[in-house]
């Protein structure tokens, strides 16, 4: 990876990754590119580009004016934002990703892109749902990710473009709010216990859900990137996840550094029904044998750390 080209740049990872990738690879090496602009980081510290993904004319264009080798292909609706408007998503999610292989193909770059676990459907094994299993998803953003999947796999196994895919639970952060998906109260929550001391969770209690902090995605997708493709059995895509709880638990952790915390429920059919057709949790087995994959932070090293930089990151703002 030499010269990295990044799509959805401004969004929850991209923000994150392109930071990452930037203070590893060189800040010149790695071409962030968004639908929009604005004045963060990501913007000023490389090279910036305006880039929708549906333009493939474009997204080629900016490929060859950097001579990129690999392309990190995030631009994406998330799960309750696709479900919301499905033919918008898979108008973005589909086009986007075709064109973003396409450009792949022609400039021979490696390829990465995120899928879900929201690729998984009611009829999945709910438990330590394993790598290779039932994949029928009843979402928008489900049928998606399990096309992606596929589509990327034919990728490689037809041009030998080099995919690699991750599904990644929910991501947990601090620096860029979430975009619209179904495990967005893990993050909401936090913020909430430091500004209010309260939350009213929209997913109901006894809902687990797998969920990852942010450094955690961001090194497992360098790492993937990194490895040595002859041990990849999997392409697209493998199993990661820290942690699976229930909001009970997440307020627990909270109430370990504010004992006050109060958490009650608001349930919101939509995503209720869209985590309800989700595993409980998954099996990152494949990932950790084939190139290593670990997790670094549990809930409560990642609880800690969340409302360490939320009180920073808020005092900063109100002064
Ligand atoms: P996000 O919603 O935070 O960011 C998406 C970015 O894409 C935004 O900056 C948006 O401006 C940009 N975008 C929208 N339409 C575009 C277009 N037409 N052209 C170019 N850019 C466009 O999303 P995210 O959380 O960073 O997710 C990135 C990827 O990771 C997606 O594929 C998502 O499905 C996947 N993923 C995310 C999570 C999570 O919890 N965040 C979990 C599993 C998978």
């Amino acid at each position: 990876m030499k010269k990295i080209l990044v799509t959805g740049a401004l969004g929850q990872i991209g923000s994150e990754l392109v930071t990452e990738l930037r203070k590893r690879y060189g800040a010149n090496n790695v071409v962030a590119t968004d639908i929009r602009k604005n004045e963060s980081q990501i913007v000023q510290s490389g090279p910036f580009e305006i880039l929708d993904v549906t333009n493939a004319t474009a997204m080629n264009n900016i490929a060859k004016k950097y001579e990129v080798d690999t392309i990190m292909h995030l631009a994406a609706l998330l799960s309750a934002t696709a479900e919301a408007n499905p033919l918008l998503a898979w108008n973005l999610n589909m086009g986007g990703l075709v064109n973003a292989l396409e450009v792949a193909r022609e400039h021979n770059c490696k390829f990465f892109t995120p899928s879900s676990i929201g690729a998984f459907g009611p009829d999945t094994p709910k438990d330590n749902t394993p790598q290779d299993t039932i994949q029928r998803p009843t979402t928008m953003y489900g049928v998606n990710k399990v096309s992606g999947e596929l589509l990327c796999d034919y990728y490689f196994h037809k041009f030998r473009v080099d995919t690699r895919g991750l599904r990644f639970p929910g991501l947990i952060s601090y620096v860029t709010p979430p975009g619209g998906g179904t495990t967005d109260y893990a993050v909401e929550i936090y913020y909430e216990a430091i500004k209010n001391g309260k939350y009213t969770s929209y997913i109901g209690a006894g809902t687990y859900m797998d969920m990852m902090y942010m450094p955690d995605a961001i090194n497992a997708i360098i790492e993937l990137m990194e490895a040595d493709p002859s041990k990849l059995k999997h392409r697209n895509s493998f199993n990661v996840t820290a942690m699976s709880f229930e909001p009970e638990q997440i307020a627990a952790s909270i109430r370990k550094h504010i004992p006050d915390f109060k958490l009650d429920y608001d349930v919101d059919p939509v995503r209720q029904a869209i985590a309800n057709s989700w595993p409980n949790s998954i099996d990152p087995t494949a990932a950790a044998e084939e190139w290593g994959f670990k997790a670094e932070y549990d809930l409560d090293k990642m609880t800690e750390d969340m409302l360490m930089k939320l009180k920073d990151k808020l005092s900063v703002k109100v002064s």
